[in-house]
């Protein structure tokens, strides 16, 4: 049996409709190098989503590689239940030091879900041991996306992935989202005032006793379609939050390490949340590794006496992996060095230059960019914003057309994405764009 038939006899892939996996051709990745994969058949193509949003330097960096070598010929794990390691130990001060201010301990796991988890965790058990003990409940944003595990999906907003699970999920607040091309309140941007957000604080004001946390993605919603928030919307929903004792949790999951153009995005209205999960990026999108980063506050109220039980009752086995910490290390070394974020700036105008070329086709709805992460909402008619039936499966098409330009990449719904490693080039970016815009053109015609 050759790997192909093999990955079809024992593979179930994740977020996948395996009765169509098993009627295609699997691409298989055997290699990659920069910003490129190659297949089992030697073929060559751009990772157009850094496989799945975490690749940041390029595939097989030489510096990434050698830190992984060197802590391998150490040692590749050690438990960090009731010991320690150096490389864990270093990356959570240099994690304190990126982060924003006020934040001061890290909490280790493995995944973006476990730092959410994490969070929730903290947040709910911190106003337990404050003597709060009606503040139980989550507020989360409508469209939001923070996880597969039961605790994240609780706090999840999109109804496809999450509404099969609701009698296993507890009952959370959901708040409106500013998905401006598809208002909740049919308004326009250029007018609205901000209902969305008017909104939300409403509901969080009257839920103040009960809330103990609201988390949210910050300026992008990437699992959503790449929902870019107007300006001011994560500066507001904090203060508010702040004002009524309901603590922050902010994912930076997706966004997080230089995403958005700046290394985490909440930086961009100077919000400093009382709780940061990290995942993605952290290392660089070569080994799995999460942070659940949070403040002094939180931290001390979990002190106490060993009988009296305040400790946080939660790890994961892997938690800490010195592996995973070594190249996480040099994954910030090499941001510093290569002054990744300064390049970025002229980077992101250069993408928005080359995604023009989609601003006028008929089936394109709305472009939405921030930094390396970008959505092209696909419609039928632009008029009335309708969509493609799903069985026509029109973005899955134009993604795998785009396999025959060389270019890897994944849609989400009815939303094109493109989130090239932040390596990429001002010439692949026009590369990406075009191999892109051929395929749609290819399917939808012009
Ligand atoms: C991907 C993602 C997660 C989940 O991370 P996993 O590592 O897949 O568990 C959580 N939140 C956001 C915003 C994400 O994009």
């Amino acid at each position: 049996m050759d790997l192909k038939e093999k990955d079809k006899k024992y593979l179930w892939h994740p977020f996948t409709q395996m009765k169509d996996w098993l009627k295609e051709e699997p691409l298989i990745i055997e290699r990659g190098e920069g910003n490129y994969l190659y297949d089992t058949d030697g073929n060559k193509y751009f990772d157009g989503v850094s496989s799945l949003w975490v690749n940041v330097h390029g595939h097989c960096h030489p510096r990434l590689n050698r830190a992984i070598h060197e802590q391998v010929e150490k040692i590749s794990h050690s438990t960090l239940l009731g010991l320690s390691n150096p490389k864990a130990i270093e990356l959570a001060e240099k994690l304190i030091e990126i982060a924003p201010k006020g934040l001061t301990k890290v909490f280790y796991s493995d995944s973006g879900s476990t730092a959410v988890e994490i969070a929730l965790k903290m947040a709910f058990q911190y106003f337990q041991h404050k003597g709060l003990k009606g503040k139980t409940k989550f507020a989360y944003l409508n469209n939001s996306y923070h996880g597969d595990t039961i605790g994240a999906v609780s706090v999840g907003g999109i109804d496809l992935f999450h509404s099969i699970f609701k009698p296993l999920l507890f009952d959370s607040i959901k708040l409106p989202s500013p998905y401006c091309y598809r208002c909740e309140f049919g308004l326009e941007r250029q007018t609205c005032l901000m209902k969305c957000l008017t909104e939300a604080k409403k509901l969080i004001i009257q839920n103040r006793e009960n809330l103990c946390a609201l988390i949210m993605e910050p300026i992008v919603q990437g699992a959503a379609g790449m929902i870019v928030h107007p300006e001011g919307f994560l500066k507001e929903l904090a203060k508010t939050c702040k004002e009524n004792g309901i603590l922050l949790i902010l994912d930076e999951v997706a966004t997080g390490f230089g995403r958005t153009g700046t290394m985490f995005a909440c930086e961009q209205e100077g919000v400093k949340p009382d709780l940061l999960c990290l995942a993605k990026g952290i290392t660089g999108g070569y080994l799995p590794l999460a942070a659940t980063l949070t403040t002094e506050d939180i931290f001390n109220a979990f002190l106490g006496e060993y009988e009296e039980f305040k400790t946080f009752f939660h790890g994961h086995t892997y938690t800490g992996n010195p592996v995973a910490c070594a190249v996480a290390l040099e994954n910030l070394s090499l941001f510093k060095e290569e002054r990744v974020i300064e390049q970025l700036k002229t980077k992101t105008i250069s993408f928005s230059k080359c995604l023009e070329k989609f601003s006028e086709h008929k089936h394109v709805g709305e472009i939405r960019q921030k930094g390396f992460m970008c959505g092209i909402e696909i419609v039928k008619d632009k008029e009335t914003k309708k969509i493609f039936p799903y069985k026509d499966k029109v973005t899955i098409k134009i993604s795998y057309q785009a396999r025959k330009y060389g270019l890897i990449t994944r849609p989400l719904g009815n939303v094109l994405v493109l989130m090239p490693p932040l390596s990429t080039t001002h010439e692949e970016l026009e590369f990406i764009t075009s191999a892109l815009y051929k395929s749609l053109v290819d399917i939808l015609g012009k």
